[in-house]
């Protein structure tokens, strides 16, 4: 059977095929070392590795495990999500034009208006949820356009092969951030985007102990991921040996931990929108939630762990619900297999996020005793 025919539980519980050659230990090791042999000649032991700064057999294992999953042509890993985003970025000229998705995850969006100021980067925020503000922003030419669905936190979802048929009219690259639904649920280059990033710290990884982020692409001679794989070597912004060790045992649970994520946040979600004292629930599996269509066509296997409600009444209302909560930790971040609460608008209070917004990431728990614990902090 070929590798291509692999789907994703196999990929990932095998670590893509990943061994201990020299010992024969099913799981691999770990490669510490930071420089590479030569022999008597002057030549390289192995051709591949001269030096650790961009050169890791580890780091390798792990990013082909991610490219497996992906369907892509290459991945690189990065120290965090962040220094992906900041990558890709890093590779625009001077005076570049982008496009870029508005309401997506702060911290890109913080960093990206200060970059671009710094770098003279024309940045459009548009509402890419909106076919007609992407189609629109596309009319004029641009050299990125940059989108993140579902979006966090409002779960907004963007059609990715429509966004692609605009982006290359206009004779942009399409990035996708696809944090928050993996490779597993939606193959965003499979669909026509150009480079997809994720923030490997969340689901990827799983459990809330290693910070990192990838990128993949469909072609890997395009001059932008030549300029960003140019740039991780010579600038450096890799990730540790034993975060990609940790990351590739992470991933071999990905799917199942996905089905069962998606299986509770429905269940959540589900729950949430039913009560009288919940005014709207945002989550793209929800059949009255207004990216639903798109959804139930780009992501398969469930609609992500994700999910958003606000709740009646008050800011103050909103934060005894949430100080009340007793499974679900009060904590940022997201992806963990243990379910998480944030109320953002504590977080970015001038960023237009309501004071009733709640943002869960559902966890792998038992589903009835996440709805109980919902129940006791909102009938509290
Ligand atoms: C967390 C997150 C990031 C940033 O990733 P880090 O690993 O925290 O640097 C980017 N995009 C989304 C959607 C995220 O949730």
């Amino acid at each position: 059977m070929n590798e291509k025919d692999h789907k994703p539980a196999t990929i990932a519980a095998q670590a893509a095929g990943a061994v201990e050659a020299q010992s024969g230990g099913v799981v691999p090791g770990i490669s510490l070392a930071t420089t590479y042999l030569r022999d008597a000649d002057y030549g390289l032991m192995r051709p591949d590795n001269v030096y650790g700064r961009d050169q890791n057999d580890t780091v390798r294992q792990c990013e082909e495990v991610l490219r497996a999953l992906e369907g892509a042509a290459a991945s690189l890993l990065f120290p965090s999500g962040m220094a992906a985003i900041a990558a890709v970025f890093r590779a625009l000229p001077s005076g570049a034009r982008v496009v870029m998705q508005n309401g997506i995850y702060w911290g890109t969006l913080k960093w990206v208006r200060d970059y671009c100021v710094r770098r003279a980067i024309i940045l459009d925020e548009i509402d890419a949820a909106d076919p007609g503000a992407l189609a629109e922003a596309c009319r004029s030419s641009a050299d990125m356009v940059w989108i993140e669905t579902p979006s966090n936190p409002w779960l907004k979802t963007v059609d990715i092969a429509a966004a692609a048929g605009m982006a290359h009219k206009a004779g942009a690259v399409l990035v996708v951030d696809g944090t928050a639904a993996t490779p597993v649920l939606t193959r965003a280059l499979d669909l026509g985007a150009d480079i997809v990033m994720h923030s490997a710290t969340k689901a990827l990884n799983g459990h809330s102990d290693v910070l990192a982020g990838v990128l993949s692409c469909r072609e890997p001679g395009q001059a932008m991921w030549q300029e960003i794989a140019t740039d991780r070597h010579d600038a450096g912004a890799i990730i540790g040996p034993f975060e990609a060790w940790l990351l590739m045992r992470g991933m071999r649970t990905l799917p199942l931990r996905m089905e069962r994520m998606c299986e509770n946040a429905m269940a959540v979600a589900t729950y949430l929108e039913g009560r009288a004292d919940i005014e709207a629930v945002y989550y793209p599996g929800l059949t009255g939630h207004a990216g639903h269509a798109i959804a139930a066509r780009q992501m398969r296997g469930g609609y992500g762990y994700l999910l958003s409600a606000l709740v009646k009444g008050d800011k103050t209302r909103a934060l005894d619900v949430v100080g009340r909560l007793q499974l679900f930790h009060r904590a940022t971040s997201l992806g963990g297999v243990e379910s998480l609460v944030e109320h953002r608008h504590t977080i970015e209070p001038h960023t237009g996020i309501p004071e009733t917004l709640i943002r869960l990431s559902v966890g792998v728990e038992d589903a009835g005793d996440l709805i109980a614990d919902l129940t006791q902090a909102l009938d509290g």
